[in-house]
C-alpha cells in the first residue's frame, strides 16, 4: 500500500512526465499574456481614436459656431436697423451698405433679405428695390409668426430658386415691433458649400465621416458628400438615438447611410440646434492594430511552437536517459549468467530484509546453496559446460521460490543465496529441500562427483521472529555467517543435503 503510494508520487514528480503538463501550462500562459496584451492594445487604439475624434468634433463645432454667430449678429443688425427710421431713410446705396456689411457678402453667404409681416421682401442684400418674392409659405416664416422668441431658426436645406447656387440653409429671426407684434423676418442663406469645404479640409481616413445634423435628425452636410443625403432625416435610424444622450459623447455604431461600423464622437452646438458628428471607421482605426496583431500572434505561435518542440526533444532525451538508467540498474542488479540477482543486489536485499525483519518482528530465513564437487565438473566437462550447469541450477532455484518477497541471488562462483522474509525454519527447510530436489532432478551428469550428478548442498539459517535475547544472530553479518556454517555442515555430512542451523547435527557444536 505504502509502496504503491510512493511509486505514484515518484511518477507524479518524474521530470519527464511533468515536462508535458508544464509546457502546456507555459504555452497557455504565454498565449494568454499575448492575448491580454493584444486586447489592451486594441482598446488603447480605440481610446486614442475616440479622443482624436472628440477633439475634431470640438474643433469643428467651434469653427461652425463662430461663423453662425457672425451671421446671427448680421441678422440682428438688420432687424435692429429696420426699427431705426434714421437708417431706413438713408439714401439707397448707403443704406444697403449700412445694413449689409461685408461679412454678409462674404463667400458662402447667400442673399440676406427682410420681409414685412405678410412675407413680402422689403430689404434685399442683392438689389434694390427688393425682388418680388413672398416668403409667407415658408416653414421658417410660419415658425416666426407663431413664436415671439427672437431666436435663430435654421431651415431645412433648400435649393435657392433665384440662382444656380449650391444648396443652402436659411438662418432667420423674427422682427418684432416695440409692442412685441410680428413685423416680419430677417432671413439669410448660408451655402452648404461652406460646410463642405470645412469638412474637406479635415482628414478622417478613407472610411471616416463628418456629419452636420440638425437636432431633429436632418442631414445638413456629410462627408463623403452625396447630394441625395443632404436634407435626409435619419432620426428613425438606430444610430441617431445615442446622439441625443447629452451634449457630447462617443459610441460605436453602424452608420444608417452606408452600414459601416464607426466610432462616433458627437458634439452639439451650444447656441444652435445643430450637432457635429465625427465618425472614424473602426476598420481604419484598427488597421494598424490588425497588422501588429498578426505579427504578434505569429511571433507567439512561433515561440510556443519552439517551446513545444524543445519540450518534446527534452522529454524524449529524458525518457531515453531514464530508460538507460533503468537498463543499467537492471544490469548492475542482475547476474548475467543465471538471471538471478547480482551479488550487489543480493547484499542490498539482505540488508533491507534484515532491517525490515527486525522492525516488523517477523522471521527471516537464509538459504546458502553451493554446488557439490563443481571443480571436478569444470575440470571434466570444461568451463562452458560449467556455465550451462550453473544457469540450469539458477533456473531451478528461481522456479522454487514463488512468494513475492523471496529473493535469490548469486553469491559468488557456484554459490547462491536465497532470502525468504516471513518464513520460519521449517518452511525454509521445505523450500531448500525442494531446490535440492529440483537440481538433482536435472540429472546433469558429474562423473567427478561420488554422487554421479550435479547436486547442491544447502545451509539454512533463520533469524527468530521476536528478536531480543532469543535472537541467535547479533547482526546481519552473524546471520550470513550462520548460513555459511549450516552449509559447511551440509558439506561435511556428505553433500546433496539440507542442514538447518541449530537443529542437532552429529559431532558439531556451534
Ligand atoms: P564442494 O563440493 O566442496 O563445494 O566442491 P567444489 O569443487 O564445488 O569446491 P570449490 O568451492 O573449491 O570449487 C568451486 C569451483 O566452482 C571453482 C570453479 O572451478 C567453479 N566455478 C566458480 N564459479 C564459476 C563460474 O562462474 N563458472 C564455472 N564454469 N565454474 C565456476
Ligand atoms: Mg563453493
Ligand atoms: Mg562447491
Amino acid at each position: 500500500m505504502i509502496d504503491l503510494a510512493r511509486r505514484r508520487l515518484r511518477v507524479r514528480l518524474n521530470p519527464a512526465a511533468m515536462i508535458v503538463p508544464m509546457t502546456i501550462a507555459l504555452v497557455v500562459a504565454i498565449a494568454g499574456l499575448g492575448a491580454a496584451a493584444l486586447a489592451q492594445m486594441r482598446s488603447d487604439a480605440l481610446a486614442s481614436a475616440s479622443e482624436a475624434s472628440a477633439n475634431l468634433a470640438l474643433t469643428l463645432e467651434r469653427s461652425i459656431s463662430r461663423n453662425l454667430h457672425i451671421y446671427q449678429f448680421a441678422l440682428a443688425g438688420v432687424a435692429d436697423a429696420m426699427q431705426d427710421p434714421e437708417v431706413m431713410q438713408l439714401p439707397t446705396a448707403l443704406r444697403q451698405r449700412v445694413l449689409f456689411d461685408r461679412s454678409i457678402n462674404a463667400e458662402d453667404m447667400g442673399s440676406l433679405v427682410a420681409t414685412d409681416a405678410s412675407g413680402n421682401l422689403v430689404l434685399d442684400s442683392r438689389k434694390w428695390p427688393p425682388r418680388a418674392i413672398n416668403l409667407a409659405d415658408r416653414d421658417y416664416f410660419q415658425a416666426h409668426v407663431h413664436n415671439a422668441d427672437a431666436g435663430i431658426f435654421l431651415s431645412q436645406p433648400f435649393q435657392p430658386q433665384v440662382t444656380a447656387e449650391s444648396k443652402s440653409i436659411g438662418l432667420s429671426r423674427r422682427v418684432s415691433g416695440p409692442d412685441g407684434a410680428f413685423r416680419g423676418i430677417v432671413v439669410g442663406a448660408l451655402r452648404l458649400n461652406y460646410f463642405r469645404k470645412l469638412f474637406n479640409g479635415v482628414s478622417v481616413g478613407s472610411g471616416g465621416t463628418l456629419t452636420l445634423l440638425r437636432t431633429d435628425g436632418t442631414i445638413i452636410m456629410r462627408r463623403p458628400y452625396d447630394d441625395a443625403s443632404v436634407g435626409r432625416n435619419i432620426s428613425a435610424s438606430p444610430s441617431f438615438a445615442p446622439l441625443l444622450r447629452g451634449t457630447e459623447g462617443s459610441f460605436i455604431g453602424v452608420a444608417a447611410v452606408d452600414g459601416v461600423q464607426r466610432l462616433y464622437s458627437y458634439r452639439r452646438l451650444p447656441d444652435f440646434p445643430l450637432m457635429v458628428v465625427v465618425g472614424l471607421s473602426v476598420h481604419d482605426v484598427l488597421a494598424p492594430w490588425y497588422k501588429r496583431a498578426w505579427w504578434f500572434a505569429g511571433l507567439i505561435a512561433v515561440v510556443d511552437a519552439l517551446i513545444v518542440a524543445l519540450a518534446v526533444l527534452l522529454s524524449r532525451q529524458w525518457r531515453r536517459r531514464l530508460d538507460m538508467e533503468a537498463h543499467l540498474r537492471l544490469m548492475v542488479n542482475t547476474d548475467g549468467l543465471t538471471g538471478l540477482g547480482s551479488r550487489r543486489a543480493l547484499d542490498d536485499a539482505a540488508d533491507k530484509e534484515w532491517r525490515r525483519a527486525r522492525r516488523d518482528g517477523r522471521p527471516l530465513s537464509l538459504l546458502m546453496v553451493d554446488v557439490d564437487h563443481f571443480k571436478q565438473f569444470n575440470d571434466r566437462y570444461g568451463h562452458l559446460a560449467g556455465d550451462d550447469a550453473l544457469a540450469a541450477v539458477g533456473d531451478s532455484i528461481q522456479k522454487q521460490i514463488r512468494r513475492p518477497g523471496d529473493y535469490a541471488g548469486r553469491y559468488g562462483g557456484e554459490e547462491f543465496a536465497i532470502l525468504l522474509p516471513g518464513t520460519a525454519a521449517a518452511g525454509a527447510a521445505r523450500v531448500a529441500e525442494a531446490i535440492r530436489h529440483a537440481v538433482q532432478a536435472l540429472e546433469i551428469p558429474n562423473a567427478g562427483s561420488p554422487l554421479g550428478a550435479v547436486t547442491v548442498s544447502i545451509g539454512v539459517a533463520t533469524s527468530s521472529a521476536r528478536g531480543g535475547d532469543a535472537q541467535p544472530f547479533a547482526d546481519l553479518r552473524a546471520f550470513l555467517h550462520g548460513g555459511d556454517q549450516a552449509l559447511y555442515l551440509a558439506k561435511r555430512d556428505g553433500r546433496n543435503r539440507v542442514v538447518v542451523l541449530g537443529e542437532a547435527t552429529p559431532a558439531l557444536a556451534i
